[in-house]
């Protein structure tokens, strides 16, 4: 069964069509990459998956259920919308704490997190208004895996990266899937997502262009 499963969802905001009939779904052990312009419906798309705005009509679930409906969705989805969007004043550590408590989740796995996402003892003890863009990335993956999920959800997870810190966060998420874990990320650029992502769902205005394997849609051009 899909993991993630969008289904003829349409988000307005007054006269403006956010996301206009959106379909398409993500298999377990995929990497989904949700490729289009600024503006194109991404994020909208992907608040309406984590429940944080409602659809219009349509449906967006994550493993099988809307996500407002999971037990324990801390647990079974991880959630990147924005990797700026942290406290600056706070540590990394601290702002795993935050995280765990908000989420109803135990510390234990900071120590874990922060490994796997390759922040030092030392970065995680400096204050994020001194992170690099990359380290604020590495840092809202983090926050992201905190719960173990099955389920990833990452809005512009290579925003701002290096070419050594995309080919990083493709090692991470290819390991993931390996597990069997289901990642939809989105990006505004084809280079970031195309080594990254084994579908791709391409969006323009609101609506589905194309989707189908990497491989299938860029070997097409
Ligand atoms: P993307 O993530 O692809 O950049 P968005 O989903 O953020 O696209 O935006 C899609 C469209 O919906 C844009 O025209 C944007 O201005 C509009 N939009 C998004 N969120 C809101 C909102 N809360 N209120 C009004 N318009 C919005
Ligand atoms: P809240 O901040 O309480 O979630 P909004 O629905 O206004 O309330 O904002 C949701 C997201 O959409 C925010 O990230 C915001 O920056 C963005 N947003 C709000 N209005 C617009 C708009 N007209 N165009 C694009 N994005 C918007």
């Amino acid at each position: 069964a899909a993991m993630i499963n969008i289904s003829h969802l349409t988000r307005r905001y007054g006269p403006v069509t956010a996301v206009d009939d959106v379909s398409f779904t993500v298999e377990p052990g995929q990497v989904c990459g949700f490729l289009g312009p600024n503006g194109a419906g991404k994020s909208t798309t992907m608040r309406c998956l984590v429940g944080l705005t409602p659809p219009t009509s349509g449906r967006a679930t994550v493993l099988g259920a809307e996500y407002r409906r999971l037990p324990n969705p801390g647990r079974q989805v991880g959630i990147m919308l924005d990797a700026t969007a942290q406290h600056p004043g706070r540590t990394g550590r601290e702002t795993l704490r935050i995280a765990a408590l908000v989420q109803g989740l135990d510390r234990s796995r900071i120590d874990a997190v922060l490994e796997q996402v390759g922040l030092t003892p030392a970065e995680a003890r400096a204050r994020v208004r001194t992170y690099s863009l990359g380290m604020q990335q590495r840092l809202g993956i983090a926050v992201a895996l905190l719960g173990d999920p099955r389920v990833l959800v990452l809005d512009e997870p290579t925003n701002g990266l290096d070419p050594e810190g995309i080919a990083w966060m493709r090692d991470l998420l290819r390991r993931l899937a390996d597990r069997g874990d289901t990642v939809l990320l989105s990006s505004h650029l084809l280079h970031e997502v195309e080594q990254i992502a084994d579908t791709l769902v391409l969006i323009g205005g609101g609506r589905v262009i194309a989707s189908g394997s990497t491989e299938e849609l860029l070997d097409g051009q």
